[in-house]
């Protein structure tokens, strides 16, 4: 690789940050710079539509370190992220948000753990959630308990502020997903690690670009990306049906071979309905395994790049 001398890669994914992405990335850029002069910092603009690719352009005109990437739509963050990953030529590649809720002062210690330890996975892991709703609180909380229990992976208070060492982003460009979830394969490649915990800063500018909806979204997107439990306890509770159903029957035999009158029109009906439901939710859990395999299958490329710049001189734009 031509370009293998340089030290660091900063990626950024960003939508619609256009109020503080300057100041944002002038931050970012200066804290790097004052660790190796050998890096690259490159803005993934994830479809904004407010003015953040004209600012991204112009800045890009200042500093030759910038490289930045316009995608075609807005794919979300973990496509962003993936994007620029696939860009980044660094022996090191740390992915952060563009917002200054993943602290830059934290940088030189990740690149000295990264230097001195040999350490290959750096991640900052959040000692406080910042300012979040309520209901994204729990949700989060539930999400995580919920993803540690069926995945073995321990991703609580995981963030993606995170060190790569190249042959980590090499390893993680082998895997396949078309639909990433950038945590779980994060955690499923192992290598050495260590974590820094931090304290997340209220946001620069603006609200979480990160509804409830979305966040649900993608939280069952994980969970059958990294398990196939569900699957599973669907057929343990079928089991535990059948179990139930034959000691009924037999119990219902007995007695009408008693001549007992079997009454029991309530506990058919409720059966009915019980097992129904069963029968839905069933389906739909197999059917979100379905959906999952259908979008592998379908083997679109995971994101288009619409515009691409590098440096302050030569530009590059493959744009259609
Ligand atoms: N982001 C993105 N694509 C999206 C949503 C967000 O690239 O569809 C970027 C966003 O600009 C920011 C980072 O991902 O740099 C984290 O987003 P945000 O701050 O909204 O999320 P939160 O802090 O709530 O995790
Ligand atoms: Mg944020």
């Amino acid at each position: 690789m031509e370009t293998a001398h340089l030290e660091l890669s900063i990626v950024v994914p960003v939508y619609n940050e256009a109020g503080h992405i300057a100041a944002s990335l002038r931050v970012i850029a200066d804290t790097v710079a004052a660790i190796t002069p050998s890096f690259e910092l490159i803005v993934v603009d994830d479809g904004s539509k407010d003015g953040t690719w004209q600012q991204l352009v112009s800045l890009s005109h200042e500093r030759k370190q910038l490289t930045i990437m316009r995608l075609s739509r807005n794919f979300g963050k973990e496509l962003a992220l993936c994007a620029g990953l696939e860009h980044a030529q660094g022996q090191a590649v740390i992915l952060m948000d563009g917002d200054l809720q993943h602290p830059p002062a934290l940088i030189p210690q990740m690149v000295r753990m990264w230097r001195e330890q040999k350490l290959e996975v750096i991640e900052c892991v959040k000692e406080s959630r910042g300012k979040e709703s309520v209901v994204k609180r729990i949700g989060a909380s539930l999400f995580y308990r919920v993803l540690n229990g069926l995945s073995g992976f321990n991703l609580r208070d995981a963030s993606d502020y995170k060190l790569m060492d190249a042959k980590v982003v090499a390893a993680w460009r082998s895997l396949p997903e078309r639909i990433p979830f950038f945590r779980g394969m994060s955690a499923w490649l192992g290598y050495k690690r260590a974590t820094i915990s931090f304290h997340v800063p209220p946001r620069e500018e603006g609200a979480s670009r990160f509804s409830i909806n979305r966040l649900t979204g993608l939280a069952m997107h994980a969970i059958v990306a990294f398990s196939t439990i569900p699957l599973r306890i669907v057929s343990m509770i079928g089991i535990l049906f059948l179990m139930g159903s034959v000691a009924l029957g037999i119990n219902t035999l007995v007695q009408k071979l008693q001549g007992a009158a079997v009454t029991g029109f309530t506990t058919v009906i409720l059966l009915l309905l019980i097992i129904g439901s069963f029968l839905m939710i069933s389906l739909g859990i197999i059917g979100e395994y379905i959906a999952a395999i259908y979008q592998e299958v379908k083997g679109r490329p995971r994101y288009l790049i619409a515009e691409k710049h590098t440096g302050a001189s030569s530009s590059t734009t493959d744009s259609e």
